[in-house]
């Protein structure tokens, strides 16, 4: 696995990604706590049921750390590029004084050009481009997965399990329990919505084989683009493997297909 770690020094990022960490880990710690260990002690809720969650939160967050630290793919010198990128159409970044792919664009968060950059996220503070699409991919799914995890164990807690019978009137959280987790839904849902927004987001532009970036410079773009390939394959490129199950796991070294010339192809023939 590439071990290679991609920084950027961005304080707003920063601020950003923090924020993602403090509402990861005060839900993987409150839920457990308040609603899934007592309930598994007194029987009223299977183990598996809290080893499930322990499992997707851990996936949610292996995928924010390889999503945040991975390179999103950098343009660092001219033979980067296969010839067909540089052959087709190549232009000099005024920036970095390089030339650039096709396809790449400057990130002036990062400071640097992006491989078939999609955009810069604050959340992950980092670009999503060619190297680490498929982990931001990855990023939307788990954390809508857990959101939604959170919920329904929230929801069953108060409307469907019996209630905890040895609920501990003097410890601290039992007081500030229900605000606790009524804010803990609330930011479920808003997470699950925006993650939402961004998975189908994302999905749509890898079967239409179209950036953000590009579609916010052509809005018609989208409309026109015809599909060029099956779904699968479209994903296959990105995830750089045609496994769907290791399109599930963060844990692994990534890979893309040439994605960034088969656009350019594309362009080409039309
Ligand atoms: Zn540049
Ligand atoms: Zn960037």
């Amino acid at each position: 696995m590439a071990c290679r770690i991609h920084t950027v020094w961005d304080p707003m990022g920063w601020l950003c990604l923090s924020s993602i960490v403090f509402v990861w880990s005060y839900n993987t710690w409150l839920l457990p706590k308040l609603i899934m260990m007592p309930h598994v002690a007194q029987g009223t809720l299977p183990a598996a049921v809290a080893a499930g969650y322990y499992v997707v939160a851990a996936l949610c967050m292996a995928a924010l750390v390889r999503a945040s630290t991975a390179d999103p793919g950098r343009v660092r010198q001219e033979r980067d590029m296969s010839s067909e990128e540089f052959s087709v159409q190549s232009h000099v970044c005024q920036k970095c004084s390089i030339v650039k792919p096709a396809r790449a664009h400057h990130c002036s968060r990062c400071g640097h050009c992006v491989r078939r950059m999609d955009h810069h996220c604050p959340w992950i503070n980092n670009c999503v481009g060619e190297g680490n699409q498929w982990l931001f991919i990855q990023l939307c799914f788990y954390t809508q997965l857990l959101s939604t995890y959170a919920l329904v164990v929230n929801f069953a807690h108060f409307y469907l399990l019996p209630p905890l019978a040895d609920a501990q009137p003097d410890e601290f959280v039992f007081h500030y329990s229900v605000a606790m987790l009524r804010g803990a839904a609330v930011m479920g849902v808003m997470i699950f919505l925006g993650m939402a927004a961004l998975f189908y987001g994302q999905v749509i532009n890898i079967l239409t084989d179209l950036t953000t970036i590009e579609k916010m410079k052509d809005p018609f773009l989208e409309v026109s683009a015809q599909v060029q390939r099956p779904w699968q394959e479209s994903l296959a490129a990105v995830f750089g493997t045609r496994w769907k199950l290791l399109w599930l796991i963060p844990c692994r070294r990534g890979g893309v297909q040439g994605i960034s010339a088969r656009r350019y192809s594309y362009q080409a023939a039309v």
